[in-house]
Parts: structure tokens; C-alpha cells; sequence
């Protein structure tokens, strides 16, 4: 099948890194695309009430999420995906619970800040490629004259200390800096870049927010990647990395007749 795409987006990135044989068949070919489960659905949802929340639009976030996430798991419904009952009901509580913590948490963090973009399109010009770098900012806050981009995670009780400095972890965050950049013309040692975790399963501190370093050396490595990535792709060069068959979890293509 030929290839006709024209930009990249770090989740892209992220399943070529992982195996490129995957990234055919998911990107391209579009054969094993992820539909979703409760997890995804509980992100959705809790993730747009937080983009309210940051925008202070006057809404019952409770009510506001619980909507939201019954919309996803009809999606899922529809699809005849099965949900685990037990952890959606974790998640009705959770939800609001995580919630009702956001806001002391961004004041925390940031302090005085203002909103500058929510959900704010990156649409950037890759150059020598052709190709364009594709993502969603979730979210850019000013403090005087520095930017911090922010990332909303959801996840159960956190992250530990190698997950938060995990090199394709962080990349996605080196790259929306790099690209913001680009499209703001800004020099990039006004822009900061950070992590907010949602806990579900937290009994307290539920939302963390955290800061990632992005600095000349990592967006240099982050960009290297990117360029490989986009090469390979275009040249349809797609090899299997056998490696990555069970990490971090069993590959959703491991035995069936796209992988063998
Ligand atoms: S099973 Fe292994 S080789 Fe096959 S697509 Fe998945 S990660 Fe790649």
C-alpha cells in the first residue's frame, strides 16, 4: 500500500520507535488501529472537563464528566467493546474526585498565570521532508514572560521516577516545545514544559504536576529520531523489531496474520 501521508504526529512516532512493522500496519495500512476501552474513555472524558476547568468556564464538573464519560462508553458500546464494570464504577468516583483537585493544583504549580491556548492545533512545516509535524497542545499557560506547555496524563497511582524521565516519554513534550516555537517565532528558553498527572486510584495529591526538561541536546536527539522516522516511512522501509513483542505489553499483532 502506498504511503500518502503527509505529517507525523508524536503518537505516530512513538508506535514507529516502538516496531515499524506496527506503525505499517496501524498508520498505513491501518489494520490494527486501537479502539479504545474504559481507560481511554475515562481519559476523554476527564480530560475535556479539565480543559473547562482551565478555560473557568462555570460548569458542575461532577455532572459535566459523568456525561462525558457515558458518551465514551457508549462509543465503545457501539463497537462491541467489553468494559471491565468494576473499574468503570472506580472511575465514576474517581473522576470528580480528581477533579475537585485541578484548580488548587494549576494555582499551586503556576501561580499567577493566564491561559493562552487550550487544545491549541501545531500544523509545523518539517523541513527538507515535505512532511508536517502534527499535534494538540492540551494546554499553554504565561507566567510574566515565560510559556509553560503542559500535558494532561491520566494514570492509576502515578508515575515512578523512571517513567517520568523516560526519553520517549518526554520526547513528545521536547517536540510540541520545538514546534510551538517554531509557529510562535519564540526563542525557546521562554518556553517550559511539564506533565499534569490525573491519579485515578490516588488516595491523595491526585493531580501532580511536574516539570520536564527540554534543552538544545535532548530537542537535537528527539529531532534526529523524527527525521529517521519520516525517512524510513517514506522509503517504506519496515522492519520488525522482535524485540518490542512483549514490551511493554504482548503486541496486539503477535501471532495474528499481520505478524507472524
Ligand atoms: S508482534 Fe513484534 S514484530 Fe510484530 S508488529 Fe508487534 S512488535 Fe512488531
Amino acid at each position: 500500500m502506498q504511503n500518502k501521508k503527509t505529517h507525523i504526529s508524536y503518537s505516530e512516532l512513538k508506535d514507529w520507535a516502538h516496531c515499524p512493522h506496527y506503525h505499517k500496519k496501524n498508520w498505513i495500512e491501518k489494520v490494527a488501529s486501537f479502539e479504545g476501552n474504559e481507560y481511554t474513555a475515562f481519559g476523554t472524558a476527564i480530560h475535556d472537563v479539565c480543559e473547562k476547568k482551565l478555560l473557568r468556564e462555570n460548569i458542575d464538573e461532577a455532572k459535566v464528566f459523568q456525561i462525558g464519560f457515558d458518551k465514551e462508553l457508549e462509543k465503545l458500546a457501539e463497537k462491541n467493546i467489553e468494559v471491565n464494570q468494576k473499574n468503570v464504577e472506580q472511575m465514576r468516583t474517581a473522576g470528580p474526585e480528581v477533579l475537585a483537585e485541578v484548580e488548587d493544583a494549576l494555582g499551586d504549580y503556576f501561580g499567577d498565570y493566564e491561559v493562552y491556548s487550550s487544545e491549541e492545533l501545531l500544523y509545523e512545516e518539517i523541513e527538507n521532508f515535505g512532511y508536517h509535524f502534527k499535534g494538540f497542545v492540551d494546554a499553554v499557560v504565561k507566567v510574566g514572560n515565560k510559556y509553560h506547555i503542559f500535558d494532561w496524563k491520566t494514570c492509576s497511582w502515578g508515575w515512578d521516577s523512571r517513567k517520568k524521565a523516560e526519553k520517549m516519554v518526554t520526547y513528545q513534550l521536547t517536540l510540541y516545545k520545538h514546534f510551538f516555537c517554531q509557529k510562535h517565532n519564540l526563542d525557546p528558553k521562554d518556553v517550559e514544559t511539564h506533565f499534569a498527572l490525573l491519579k485515578r486510584t490516588a488516595k491523595k495529591n491526585r493531580v501532580e504536576i511536574f516539570r520536564v526538561t527540554s534543552g538544545p541536546r535532548k530537542t537535537e536527539n528527539a529531532l534526529k529520531l523524527l527525521y529517521q522516522a519520516i525517512y524510513n516511512i517514506q522509503k517504506g522501509f519496515t522492519i520488525k523489531n522482535r524485540l518490542n513483542c512483549h514490551k511493554p505489553y504482548p503486541c496486539s499483532l503477535r501471532n495474528t496474520e499481520h505478524c507472524r
